[in-house]
């Protein structure tokens, strides 16, 4: 199996452009999950080293904001530059630490570039208004300013692309970043400190801390520096971050869990529909919050989609995500594979019926068999929790109505997806379904074009579109009088 090493593998923390270790000299253990072997090691920080960062950027911002926006949009497009020249690189270096297979990584380090180059563009039109004016000797204006210095914390399933969407608009809007990566995924986060230099960014602009995620994240959310908190991540840690940014009354964008329904019709195509479940389901082994956590299938093509898609879970080349050709790679580590365990123990004891897969595969580790469950019922864990694994539980459903409340019975309101042939219940579905992305006929949506991100308890905010830039500016109305009549 190879095991490569990488520039961008960096074991330190990039503080006001220096490359530091913890006040400690503590360390944290990063391993590889297709081994289970050691990678390298990354600072165990705390919060001394959060707040010397927090100051870096705080100093950072009182230049940077003032930078020209045709400035900073040359720098983005260097940082677009840099991630693309080195993306097969900086895609192994996160399959080492992630586990997915190199194809999804290069996928990975391709549309965090593309983030960063949409964002450089809307940076140039972030525009503001001029307001007609009630009043003849009085004009109103409405400008956009960068927030100030961000503090940005991400999770392990996307530990590039999940910044690019936080760092790119930061930036792009005159903002200065503090950046707090996983544990279990921290060279990806790194590595953006490196291109940032690479790039030319002055120092304190981007800074990176890894370490202990409660103590940095309390400095992080209660220093008064701190303007804005991004988080991707779960519900769980989200509802926790809100609670303490509210000390300091802080601007706050949260990407957390889903429970992603997809919807089968008799109508619909049905290979088209599997082929969009594979991709819905067993992308990143299951890990995104966008994938499929509940098939609904209609009943007259229910036996005939249950066996197709257990047909191509089985093709499924699992393996270490170096080795070409694999499709799926480990899950992240022994708990998420115990998770996935127990959900489908439950499901079994309820009278789910495992038609592929249901257990640990042969090559050990943390490898999950891809999973297909038939007879799924409303009673087992899986209809209320994250599975996070690749696991396909198929429930039956009859009607249209039926099929739209179950789909939104669930606290998350993230992605959802649905398959249909006829135009009038695509549209009644489509606007039925209490979601902030929806895919018709389609498994695979995010684009750096358009609005990423939930309603209910998945999130705040948006990430991409026009809409991704604008958490990160605030808004001035400036009356100007006495102009005369
Ligand atoms: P996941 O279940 O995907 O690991 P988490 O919400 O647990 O999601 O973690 C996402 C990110 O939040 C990681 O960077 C993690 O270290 C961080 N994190 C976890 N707990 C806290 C906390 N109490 N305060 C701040 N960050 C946290």
């Amino acid at each position: 199996m190879l095991q490569k090493t990488s520039p961008y593998m960096r074991q330190a923390n990039l503080i006001d452009g220096q490359w530091v270790q913890a006040d400690s000299g503590a360390t944290i253990d990063v391993i590889n999950p297709a081994t289970g072997l050691k990678l390298g090691i990354v600072p165990k920080s705390g919060r001394a080293e959060t707040r010397r960062a927090i100051e870096a950027a705080d100093a950072a911002f009182q230049t940077w904001k003032k930078t020209s926006v045709l400035e900073r949009h040359k720098l983005l497009r260097k940082l677009h530059d840099a991630i693309m020249d080195n993306q097969q690189t900086l895609a192994e270096l996160l399959t080492m630490e992630q586990g997915k297979s190199l194809t999804e990584a290069k996928g990975e380090i391709a549309i965090s570039a593309a983030y960063v180059l949409w964002f450089a563009e809307e940076g140039r039109r972030a525009y503001g208004d001029v307001v007609p004016s009630p009043w003849a000797d009085r004009r109103i204006l409405v400008t956009k300013e960068p927030t100030g210095v961000v503090a940005a914390i991400t999770p392990w399933n996307f530990p590039s692309s999940m910044l690019s969407r936080k760092i790119g608009p930061a930036l792009a809007a005159g903002c200065t970043v503090v950046v707090k990566p996983a544990s279990q995924t921290p060279y990806s986060g790194l590595a953006w400190g490196a291109l940032a230099e690479e790039a030319g960014f002055p120092k304190g602009v981007v800074n990176v801390v890894t370490g202990a995620a409660g103590e940095i994240g309390d400095e992080l959310c209660t220093n008064p520096l701190v303007k804005k908190i991004t988080f991707t991540g779960s519900t769980e840690v989200g509802k926790v971050l809100i609670q303490k940014s509210a000390s300091t009354v802080k601007k706050v964008s949260m990407e957390l869990g889903g429970n992603a329904p997809f919807l089968v019709f008799d109508d619909a195509d049905i290979d088209r529909a599997v082929e969009g479940a594979m991709v819905a389901k067993y992308r990143n082994s299951g890990q995104t919050c966008v994938c499929t956590n509940r098939f609904f299938v209609q009943a007259g093509i229910y036996d005939e989609f249950v066996a197709k898609l257990a047909e191509a879970s089985q093709k499924l080349k699992i393996g270490s995500g170096l080795d070409d050709g694999t499709q799926q790679g480990p899950l992240i580590d022994e708990k998420a594979v115990e998770k996935v365990e127990e959900l489908v123990e439950d499901a079994r004891a309820k009278g789910g019926k495992v038609v592929t897969g249901g257990k640990r595969h042969a090559l050990g580790g943390s490898f999950y068999e891809p999973t297909v469950i038939a007879d799924a019922t409303t009673t087992m864990r899986f209809m209320k929790e994250e599975i996070f694994g690749p696991v396909a539980p198929v429930f039956k459903f009859t009607t249209e109505e039926e099929a739209v409340k179950l789909a939104n019975d669930t606290e998350y309101g993230l992605a959802c997806y649905f398959y249909t042939a006829d135009l009038g219940r695509a549209f009644r579905v489509m606007e039925g379904l209490k979601y902030g992305m929806v895919g018709v006929n389609e498994g695979l949506i995010t684009t750096v074009e358009a609005p990423f991100g939930g309603v209910k308890e998945s999130g705040l905010g948006r990430e991409g579109g026009h809409q991704g830039i604008e958490d990160y500016l605030d808004t001035k109305y400036v009356c100007i009088g006495g102009l005369g009549a």
